[in-house]
């Protein structure tokens, strides 16, 4: 173990139950039943997270008479949507920076769409009543000690650029930066102001969940589909009981093994991980200030990111991204507690005024990254299957974005997004094991190196000449 994980930092996380803080709460819904015979729909969604729950409430607002089915092979929201940090963010992109790299002669409307897009989540959890804690503080990027000092040029770069693009940004210095946060951590910040939300993730998918049941969208739990098949001009649907036969199929199922093996080539299941602190006491507010509640990220490559929840406990989460052989997807993995032991650190590192406080949750989840790090599309079957995947762990927001793209492919209607190339365009796959392992593994050593000494080395280099390069 890290020699620098001390016994208060392990004291911390002694206590915490091994389960995501968000599912702790009353307004958890009932499960819904398994399909258990074979039933006919215009539309059928596979994946109960965001990606499916918008899928399916769109396809509805677009046509409430288009009879909709949706399942999921565990709960709704079960997955990443119920568990992670709920920074709704409003970039498609992963971030300006990687925009601008792909996608440099779309990127103004790429980040108009995204705007856009967060302002319809909006207008959609007030008009469904989806009581999820919604607030737009917008989200401040943090240049810490803990890394290299050219990170805090990047935060200037990235300012300049935003203000190219019109949006109400502002450049903290040190100073600045303390102001907001007390952190003795904090060399100064980028706060970008309207764009970014923060939400309790699990009450926004069951919400969802809801409000696509309001309209008569028919949902089924502990369903899993096992395959696809042609059939007719339509679809079958093989779930383990029973069976969906559709006209149309929207899969968004994210980092878990995918039904077309196409998408096997594009996506890798990585595993994040955060942790909730117990609520702070009004005494320890106050020692960190906060007063905007902004959610907070750190600039380097192995990012944190963290925000207060409504009960002002502090969720702590990123870090790590631990992809396993063969891209095993498994419960069991959700649980990794030298990674919990890291972040203790770290967020002692960053808040030693809060010494003592204690961790009562932990947790991990799987996100689907891709080699563009951001959400793609493709189509199967003549147009009658689609999939949107590859968020690489920001899809809180851009989530409703990959379904309405999705519901435009399958009801072959052209729209403003379709056109692009950010669209019609595929990341570039990954390679074929071992070599997908050992470059997972060879990109993350590097890219800690990175954030040391603010160098990248030959590795980072050549994927940045392929195109595959990360740069948070
Ligand atoms: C710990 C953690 C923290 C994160 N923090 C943030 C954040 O703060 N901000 C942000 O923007 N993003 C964050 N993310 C990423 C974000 O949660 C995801 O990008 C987003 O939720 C993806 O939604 P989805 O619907 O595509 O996938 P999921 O939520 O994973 O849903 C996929 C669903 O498909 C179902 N499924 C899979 N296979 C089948 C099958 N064969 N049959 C039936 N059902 C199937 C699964 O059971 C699952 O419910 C985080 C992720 C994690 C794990």
């Amino acid at each position: 173990m890290d020699e620098s994980i001390t016994e208060a930092h392990l004291e911390a996380i002694a206590d915490a139950d091994p389960y995501p803080y968000w599912y702790e709460d009353a307004d958890e819904p009932d499960s819904n039943p398994t399909l258990v015979r074979t039933i006919s729909a215009d539309l059928c969604v596979v994946g109960g997270g965001y990606t499916g729950l918008w899928t399916a409430l769109l396809a509805k607002e677009r046509d409430p008479s288009r009879d909709v089915v949706l399942i999921d092979s565990r709960q709704v929201g079960s997955a990443a949507s119920g568990r992670n940090g709920g920074f709704m963010e409003a970039s498609l992109t992963h971030g300006v920076a990687n925009g601008q790299r792909r996608f440099p002669d779309e990127l103004a409307i790429l980040e108009r769409l995204g705007l856009e897009n967060l302002n319809q989540i909006e207008a959609a959890i007030g008009r469904y009543q989806i009581d999820c804690d919604y607030e737009r503080t917008g989200v401040i990027d943090v240049a810490t000690t803990r890394h290299a000092p050219s990170y805090f040029d990047e935060l200037r770069e990235d300012y300049a650029q935003l203000r190219q693009l019109g949006q109400r940004v502002e450049l903290l210095d040190r100073e600045a930066m303390q102001d907001q946060v007390h952190s003795p951590t904090y060399i100064g910040g980028l706060w970008r102001k309207d764009r970014a939300s923060l939400v309790d993730p699990a009450r926004l998918a069951w919400g969802l969940k809801a409000a696509a049941e309001s309209l008569g969208v028919r949902i089924y739990e502990d369903t899993k589909a096992t395959g696809l098949e042609r059939d007719g001009v339509g679809v079958l649907i093989k779930t383990p009981l029973g069976r969906v036969r559709a006209g149309r199929v929207a899969l968004g199922t994210n980092a878990f093994p995918p039904l077309l093996r196409r998408m096997g080539h594009f996506i890798a299941p990585v595993y994040d991980y955060c942790m909730v602190t117990e609520p702070l006491s009004p005494a320890q507010l106050e020692s960190i200030g906060w007063l905007a509640r902004q959610g907070l990220s750190d600039i380097s490559n192995q990012f944190h990111y963290y925000r207060l929840t409504e009960d002002n406990r502090i969720l702590w989460g990123g870090y790590d991204a631990i992809y396993h052989w063969r891209g095993e997807v498994n419960p069991d993995l959700e649980s990794r507690p030298e990674t919990w032991a890291i972040l203790s650190r770290h967020f002692f590192e960053t808040f030693p005024q809060l010494e003592g406080v204690k961790f009562t949750h932990v947790w991990g989840g799987v996100i689907d990254t891709s080699t563009r790090f951001c959400v793609f599309w493709g189509t199967a079957m003549r147009g009658r299957v689609a999939y949107a995947a590859g968020y690489t762990g920001l899809g809180v927001a851009s989530t409703r974005f990959g379904g309405e793209v999705m519901l435009d492919m399958l009801d072959g209607r052209r729209s403003e997004a379709t056109e692009l190339e950010f669209v019609r365009s595929k990341p570039l796959p990954f390679p074929p094991e071992p070599f997908r392992f050992l470059g997972i593994q060879a990109t993350r050593w590097s890219l800690d190196r990175e954030d040391a000494t603010g160098r990248r080395n030959l590795w980072l280099r050549l994927l940045d000449r392929m195109g595959l390069g990360f740069d948070s």
